[in-house]
């Protein structure tokens, strides 16, 4: 029965997690998976989250367990939308936008590609996702779309050339002249909105402000992974700049947002996804009815047929949390804080490699580390050199040489350094 089944690498972040679980060495160091740690290596539940889990929990509600509608839970719905696009109370912008809770980022980037793969027409012929990029977005697409009788895509994974290993920085020359060579009207190009995974490169406003008129020109369709606002620069307006820019140059478009990093929710699986369509127009149409196709609504009803038919409903309890903290002033406001504390402690670790990198006199030019921004920097070893600091040093990161910063702390990064050091002079 089960004899026919794919060989399927183990995922890489997990695995090398797995190994530094066994590894009994005194003084190893994760540099691997994506998750914030405090300066003693520890995890680090949100001031602000343990705040509202009391303030839920002494609400004593009795339906605090029951089922969320399929959409989700809306006035969380509108808080998470209000954060990426920046609405105010007044606004009308908001009817351009089809919102549905998702089993956090992954979920929403899931959910979208299944509802772009099998709905959008004309049926897209390739999705371009960046070089590199979140290994999940090659095995989400690569299961979008699919029926059971094949296991090919129904739209084709071509990529960009995303980073530039000369300059550690976006290569922006390349990846336009790719796409408007290359791309076709209604692809899908996949984009991080801030603190691109795992090169920490993001584009300039100006570049941003140029993707969006290619886009609109070449009739593409971005798609907006949002896994870091906040997180990255410690200020949600300026994270989602780009989305902004994008709703207000009129495109058509998806995002797909995540509160793992930014709450530090990771176990609770908190998301959302918002589809944005065109302004809305009250045409009446042939037969009569005062409704658009392909409006807000419409869009609605195929995301929710989506969810009921995989798992009916996203969780509540962690869309709680953030509904709590979202909605109320003063624990906003304290959510800030928190923000900031986890960004300057990583923007804190950055300069500190950097440094003990350049007191060691380690071999090379490293000042991407201070221009890449986020949680994860390309830190520009080899693959073997990756292997020779885990063999002889106890560090681990991705096979790229992509490390998370918010591994690093007062203890650890001169030991880093100098496990660096040895492998590049080696
Ligand atoms: N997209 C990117 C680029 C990410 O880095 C991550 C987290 N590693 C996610 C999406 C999704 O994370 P989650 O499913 O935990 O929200």
């Amino acid at each position: 029965l089960f004899s026919n089944l794919p060989t399927i690498p183990p995922d890489e972040p997990f695995s090398v997690n797995a190994a530094y679980q066994e590894d009994t060495h005194p003084k190893k160091v994760n540099l691997g998976i994506g998750v914030y740690r405090t300066s003693e290596g520890n995890p680090w539940p949100l001031r602000v989250v343990e705040d509202a889990e009391k303030t839920i929990y002494e609400m004593k509600d009795h339906g605090r367990h029951e089922y969320l509608s399929i959409q989700g839970d809306q006035v969380f719905l509108r808080l998470a939308a209000d954060l990426v696009f920046n609405f105010d109370s007044t606004t009308k912008d908001r009817e351009r936008i089809a919102s549905i809770q998702t089993v956090s980022g992954t979920g929403a980037n899931r959910l979208g590609a299944e509802f772009l793969s099998r709905y959008i027409h004309p049926r897209p012929q390739n999705v371009w996702i960046p070089d590199p990029t979140w290994a999940n977005h090659h095995t989400i697409w690569q299961l979008a779309g699919t029926s059971s009788s094949s296991s090919t895509p129904s739209i084709k994974i071509k990529t960009y050339p995303y980073y530039d290993s000369n300059t550690g920085g976006f290569n922006y020359n390349q990846t336009m002249k790719k796409l408007s060579s290359e791309a076709k009207e209604n692809d899908i190009i996949i984009l991080h909105a801030c603190a691109h995974n795992p090169t920490g490169a993001d584009p300039s406003i100006e570049q941003w402000e140029n993707i969006a008129q290619l886009c609109k020109e070449r009739h593409l369709i971005p798609f907006f992974d949002l896994a870091y606002q906040g997180f990255a620069s410690g200020d949600v307006d300026k994270d989602g700049w780009a989305i902004r820019h994008f709703f207000q140059a009129g495109l058509e478009f998806c995002v797909a947002q995540s509160f793992s990093k930014n709450f530090g929710l990771y176990g609770q699986r908190v998301g959302a996804l918002h589809v944005v369509t065109k302004a809305p127009s009250a045409t009446i149409t042939s037969t009569g009815h005062d409704k658009d196709p392909g409006t807000t609504e419409d869009v609605l009803a195929t995301l929710c047929h989506l969810v009921r038919g995989e798992y009916s409903m996203a969780p509540r309890g962690g869309a709680e949390i953030v509904r709590t903290v979202l909605s109320n002033d003063g624990l906003r406001q304290k959510w800030v804080e928190d923000l900031r504390m986890m960004s300057s402690r990583i923007l804190g670790m950055r300069r500190a490699l950097f440094e003990e990198l350049v007191r060691l006199g380690t071999p090379g030019d490293w000042t991407h580390i201070l221009r890449q921004i986020g949680m994860f920097t390309y830190v520009g070893l080899s693959e073997n050199q990756v292997a020779a600091i885990r063999e002889r040093h106890h560090v681990y990161m991705l096979r790229s040489g992509r490390i998370s910063i918010s591994g690093l702390n007062e203890s650890n990064v001169r030991r880093v350094a100098m496990g660096i050091d040895d492998v590049v002079r080696t």
